[in-house]
């Protein structure tokens, strides 16, 4: 059953499993890929199905996820489960030495409970260099009950010295579909919503499980009360909606909401597959749009906002860029020239 309720992630899990059954498990395991997508969760499930109390069947290597070692483990307070994870306290979250030498004390002994002993390092390339050190000692020389899985969805940040001493197994987005059926079945949300926050979410279906909808779709409202002609064809409007959100600080936010908004424009203007807007319950909106638009200028400002993003952590004005911004939104649309469209 626990593997099972992994959404996508076959080729992992498969392989883990046959490692499972001819007992040729590594002692070290690198998860590597996109953040939010499964791994964790995947190294949860490995960690159940090693220690579980209740023998599965051999052809299928799996947990019950109902004894006592499976659910602690869940609940990480299962004593032969190591859970390492940044501080994230710190201005820049980072694993410290003590967090290694700590977990190399608890893996001189034998497991208290079950079979193994697994170690759980989240975030793995936050390791500071000493603690980085530490860990590569002990997988120079794991101890034989010991399984070591790190976590990483910037894998290049680890010192090569580790990674050379993990199996690396590559984690990929699940199928948009396949989150759109596990969004169905977890969160009994209707087609439209499990699309949309499908899309948002880009294939993080750890975001997409657990993120407030309601919230998202009152962003999502304020972003298509922007874009409505009632705000672009007047100039007052635009500099005051762009100076309230400034002021709230939201405007990279904003801006990100922007980005989607014209990214579906164009996806309609260019009859790109209707499977990739977000706004895909906002047609007719984008349809009228797309009549009087200009995909030249769109797409300029799509490189425009982009670059605002990337530099909005550096004293960039974002007041002053969001403004500029809509008022060129607003001649892309032809809005400026015409009033709303018809
Ligand atoms: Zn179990």
């Amino acid at each position: 059953m626990p593997f099972h309720d992994i959404t996508g992630h076959e080729r992992p899990i498969a392989s883990i499993k046959a490692a499972l059954s001819h007992g040729r498990l590594a002692h070290a395991y690198l998860f590597h890929g996109e953040a939010h997508i499964g791994k964790a969760l995947t190294a949860m499930r490995l960690a159940q199905a090693l220690n579980c109390e209740r023998p599965y069947p051999a052809d299928d290597q799996d947990s019950c996820g109902l004894c006592r070692s499976c659910v602690q483990i869940l609940a990480r307070t299962h004593p032969d489960f190591v859970v390492i994870e940044p501080d994230q306290e710190l201005a820049v979250p980072q694993i410290k030495i003590e967090q290694v030498r700590d977990l190399e004390q608890q893996f001189i002994y034998r497991p208290l409970m079950g079979e193994r002993k697994i170690c759980l390092i989240d975030d793995a390339d936050r390791l500071t260099i000493g603690a980085a050190n530490a860990l590569l000692k002990t997988l120079e020389e794991p101890p034989g009950h010991g399984l070591f899985i790190l976590i990483s969805s910037r894998p290049q940040a680890l010192p090569i010295t580790i990674r050379s001493r993990c199996q690396s197994l590559r984690f990929s987005p699940p199928a948009h579909t396949q989150i759109e059926a596990a969004l169905i079945l977890k969160r009994e949300l209707p087609p439209s919503d499990t699309h949309f926050l499908t899309l948002f979410t880009e294939g993080r279906i750890g975001e997409a499980l657990t993120l407030d909808l309601e919230a998202l779709r009152a962003r999502q409202r304020e972003c298509l009360d922007l874009v409505a002609p009632a705000t672009l064809t007047s100039i007052t409007n635009i500099l005051t909606s762009a100076e309230s959100l400034a002021k709230a600080d939201r405007g990279v936010e904003v801006l990100t909401w922007l980005r989607r908004w014209i990214r579906d424009l164009v996806i309609v203007l260019v009859g790109g597959d209707r499977e990739y807007l977000l706004h895909l319950d906002q047609m007719e909106q984008l349809h009228r749009y797309a009549q009087q638009a200009d995909v030249g200028s769109l797409l300029d400002l799509l490189n425009e906002i982009e670059r605002t993003e990337q530099q909005a952590t550096r004293h960039l004005n974002v007041h002053m860029a969001l403004e500029t911004i809509l008022l060129r939104l607003r001649d892309a649309l032809g809005l400026a020239q015409t009033g709303a469209p018809a």
